[in-house]
């Protein structure tokens, strides 16, 4: 009743039009979310219409107090004249912890005719002071060798509720993983909660919504903790405790009653805990031992006897962390998918194959008697002659043990750990003998884990290799956009390699929304950053311990990333709160390349796993590009796009400055790599590539440049022999150049090394190595061989951007380029894309006498379709020539300004 006498009082009795309505809101691009500390959050909504042209002149924004609807909005921005919708800034009354608020907002379009107001959105605060927090931390554990794997600790504690309850919230977060329960209920689909962040800076909590899960009366609340990033094994060499030995939690539940008051119940010392608990160890890597018969009934409902229980430790203040609200999505169980086979492989293990290589783990059904203990292995592949292969999971067991409890159906899936697998071999299932085997597939389920990012693209063509690829593409980034970007899931690894990052980045934001996780996890690249300067090899920083060391290519991600986000997303925010990370970045390249502009040893990498046969990273080998010229490329491509920052923030100082020490790189590295007919240094493909899309080469020598680099894919049978560095951008520059035949050769080429060779070869994923398998069914080193690293993955961005045509022209797609490139190698290729502003659709297809050219442009976006033409009697659009377009013809190109709506064009 209540919202809907705020619905109308909003309502204007001024004339509304429908003809525009108003959608799809969020603030801080989430949807409703809870629990934000953005003091002033950002609204963006979406226009829908199905008039063509549309666009937002002025907007209107309310916000209300959720529990006082009627009352005076805490902001009303009144009638603003904007075309902006994504991203507007709350500028009211300061906004309170705990509280949550309703917007809607209203929108004027060009005709001047002004739209009903949007329905109520909502977001609330999480809680914004230190002294909101009335809970204490507590440490669940005795003495214990943390340098062993320990048994995941329970806490309970149980509690009374004497009124009537409105509202409730819990609000936590631990050291370690943790999962909670209220009454015996898991409070959240999340998983792996409070993710991965530079713990020693910051650490996330988690607000949730537990009205319907409390009663008025007795209650109880349960925990479990994990070792997970905070103290499990983590990056090489057996080694645990990165961030500390010891588990903790925070929790807080806040009930608010119908009489306004509110109660308060938090963790403290009054907490019991046992590591009495079922779960005798559970790691990220090396997966879980459960045992079932252990389990305590009933253990987090109330009338449970903890007598036996230990009293819990409280912790100090002094060690911790700053807690900070979550960015963006959590972690969650996005997919489920069905095991395929079962077989028998010629070593005797019985194995099962889920068709596609993922990230996460198996939910087991299993009945038996109590105390057999089935054994769950995982595995990317199986080698030649078929057998479960784990040598390159290195030191990751990646082992579940589940001791059964005997009595009916049980079903178990691993609490904190997750597998990058496709195959499982299952050891002493005790139905094995008693039943024909297929039937056993039914219980047996991959859950598919990952950041739940929305997802935002989708790219087909009629040609089947290539959309395999595109699959593969996404489930790389599925399988690795698990909390931070990692490079890869299944062996000891799973790190957020930052060259890796960069290389992806701008591919990752087709397919899904990363706006929310990239805003996370560069916080902590700000935060794990060097004084110096320079950015570590991996974020959160567990490999460093001190060391400057940086590598070109990668800690630009600390550049590229933000960049990137402000370029998809619009996001200025974000820009200006990296800014300070960026320019100490590029200032550290400064330092370190001195008045020479050469930066000498900065690439610690290279062109990491670029083709070389002789199996070597030195000079002779095929393919390599000398690694000072790839730190000045990267040293100068950053400058630029500090310098394009400081524009866009209005640092003109910097945007002068950075401008000048750009064109400075330049004419030096000129100097020091290019012979005058335009020959680089190193004549590899990945030095052309770099000197051509950083725009390092004086505009005499970019076309001999670009001959020799052509030249180079020539004379290797349309291949490439890029790495990480050089790939990324290689089908761009041949296109920017006037040779997308050659981009379509190496597309389209499927023996090694190529994009193809592995889909070929049968990858559902994107491998680490242009060969992991190689020609002959063997593997590469099983020291270096993940069959789910995303890096060569980043053609998507050419797929996208280039072959459909979906390119930014201005940051957020406020105005959008359609640029199909067509080959005759396909007949049709399509895009979409679901931009902050609303979807955005390319696509082509292959007619009796040229081409059609499908496209969809979203409300309050302009766009300039570029079509390939002479002449533009060869255009019609629905048949007819083409009338009341804006129209310009350049290099055999018509460009066709567009507003919104959907068009059909043809090209004869
Ligand atoms: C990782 C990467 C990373 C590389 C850098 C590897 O172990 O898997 O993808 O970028 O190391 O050397």
């Amino acid at each position: 009743m209540r919202k809907f006498l705020f619905f109308l009082s909003l309502i204007s009795a001024s004339f509304i039009n429908a003809e525009v309505t108003v959608k799809g809101l969020t603030c801080e691009n989430l949807i409703n979310p809870i629990g934000i500390d953005e003091t002033s959050p950002r609204f963006s909504w979406k226009l829908t219409s199905n008039d063509r042209n549309v666009m937002q002149t002025a907007y209107q924004i309310r916000v209300v107090e959720a529990l006082h609807a009627t009352s005076k909005p805490v902001w009303d921005s009144g009638k603003t004249l904007s075309d902006e919708s994504i991203l507007q800034a709350y500028n009211g009354k300061s906004l309170q912890s705990g509280v949550r608020y309703n917007w809607q907002v209203k929108v004027w379009d060009a005709k001047g005719t002004e739209s009903a107001w949007s329905d109520a959105a909502f977001f609330e605060m999480g809680l914004l002071n230190a002294s909101d927090w009335k809970a204490k931390w507590i440490d669940p554990e005795r003495d214990i060798d943390s340098l062993k794997q320990q048994p995941a600790p329970l806490l309970r504690k149980d509690f009374k509720i004497s009124k009537k309850i409105t509202s409730a919230r819990l609000y936590v977060t631990s050291k370690g993983l943790n999962e909670m329960y209220i009454n015996g209920k898991r409070v959240t689909e999340n998983v792996f909660t409070p993710g991965w962040t530079s713990y020693k800076n910051q650490i996330q909590y988690f607000t949730y919504d537990i009205t319907s899960l409390l009663k008025t009366g007795n209650n109880a609340i349960g925990a479990i903790l994990g070792d997970g990033w905070f103290r499990g094994y983590l990056a090489w060499a057996n080694s645990r405790n990165h961030y500390g030995s010891k588990l903790a939690l925070l929790a807080q539940i806040v009930v608010t009653f119908s009489d306004g008051t509110q109660q308060t119940i938090g963790t403290d010392e009054s907490w019991k805990a046992t590591s009495n608990s079922p779960i005798r160890n559970s790691d990220l890597y090396m997966g879980e031992t459960y045992d079932a018969r252990l389990e305590q009934r009933g253990w987090a409902e109330t009338n449970f006897d903890d007598s036996k229980w230990n009293t819990v430790e409280t912790l100090h203040a002094t060690s911790l962390p700053k807690l900070v609200a979550p960015k963006g999505q959590p972690v969650r169980r996005i997919e489920h998918i069905k095991a395929q086979k079962i077989f028998t492989t010629p070593e005797g293990d019985r194995v099962i194959d889920f068709g596609q290589n993922l990230t996460g783990w198996v939910r087991m059904k299993v009945s038996g008697a109590a105390g057999t203990t089935v054994t769950i292995n995982h595995a990317e592949v199986l080698d030649k002659k078929g057998n479960f292969y784990t040598a390159n999971l290195r030191a990751a067991r990646c082992e579940i043990n589940y001791t059964l409890k005997g009595t009916s159906e049980e079903i178990f899936e691993p609490h904190f750990s997750f597998f990058g697998f496709r195959y499982i071999r299952i050891k002493n299932y005790p139905m094995v003998e008693t039943q024909n085997l297929a039937s056993l597939l039914d219980n047996f389920t991959a859950v598919v884990v990952h950041t739940d990012m929305p997802k935002t693209g989708e790219f087909t063509s009629s040609n089947a290799m290539i959309n395999q690829l595109q699959h593969n593409i996404q489930w790389g980034q599925k399988g690795n956009f698990l909390d931070v970007p990692t490079d890869c899931p299944q062996r000891d690894e799973r790190l957020g390699w930052t060259g890796d990052a960069q290389a992806f980045v701008r591919t990752a934001s087709y397919n899904f929304n990363t706006s929310g996780f990239f805003n996370k996890w560069l916080t902590d690249v700000a935060y794990d950053q060097n004084k110096v300067g320079s950015v570590p090899f991996v974020i959160p920083d567990v490999l460093s311990r001190g060391n400057i060391e940086t590598s070109a290519g990668w800690g630009d991600v600390s550049v590229i990333a933000p960049w990137t986000m402000y370029n998809v997303y619009g996001d200025k925010r974000v820009l200006e709160r990296q800014y300070p990370s960026m320019k100490a970045y590029v200032e550290y390249m400064r330092k370190s390349a001195g008045d020479s502009l050469i930066w000498k040893n900065g690439s610690v990498f290279g062109d990491w796993l670029f083709f070389h046969p002789r199996e070597t990273r030195h000079r002779e080998a095929d393919g390599y590009t000398d690694q000072d010229y790839i730190a000045t490329a990267f040293y100068a491509y950053s400058t630029k796009l500090l310098q394009q920052s400081a524009e866009v923030l209005g640092k003109t100082d910097d945007a002068v400055f950075y401008k000048d020490l750009f064109n400075k790189i330049r004419d030096n590295f000129s100097q020091e790599y290019f012979t005058p007919r335009g020959r680089t240094a190193s004549d590899s493909q990945t030095s052309y590539v770099l000197a051509l899309f950083f725009g390092l080469l004086p505009n005499n020598l970019r076309a001999n440049a670009v001959n020799n680099l052509v030249n180079d894919i020539k004379s290797r049978g349309n291949h490439l022999s890029t790495g990480f560095l050089g790939t990324p951008y290689l089908c761009h520059v041949l296109s920017q150049n006037g040779r997308t035949d050659v981009a379509y050769d190496l597309l389209f080429q499927e023996t090694y090394p190529s994009w193809l060779y592995p889909v070929k070869m049968g990858a559902t994923t994107i491998w680490e190595r242009w060969d992991g398998i190689k020609t002959d069914s063997t593997f590469q080193d099983a020291g270096m061989n993940s069959f789910n690293h995303y890096a060569y993955g980043a053609i998507g961005d050419w797929m996208y951007r280039v072959c459909a045509g979906v390119e930014i022209g201005k940051a957020g797609y406020k105005h959008i380029l359609i640029q199909p490139h067509t080959t005759s190698k396909m007949n049709n290729a399509k895009a979409s894309f679901n931009s902050d502003y609303g979807e955005i659709v390319s696509g082509w297809e292959k007619t009796a006498n040229g081409y059609k050219y499908s496209i969809k442009i979203p409300a309050n976006t302009t766009a300039t379709v570029k079509l390939p033409a002479s002449d533009l009697n060869k255009i019609t659009e629905s048949g007819a020539a083409l009338k009341g377009y804006l129209i310009k013809l350049e290099n055999n190109e018509a460009l066709i300004e567009v507003g919104s709506g959907e068009y059909v064009f043809e090209v004869n």
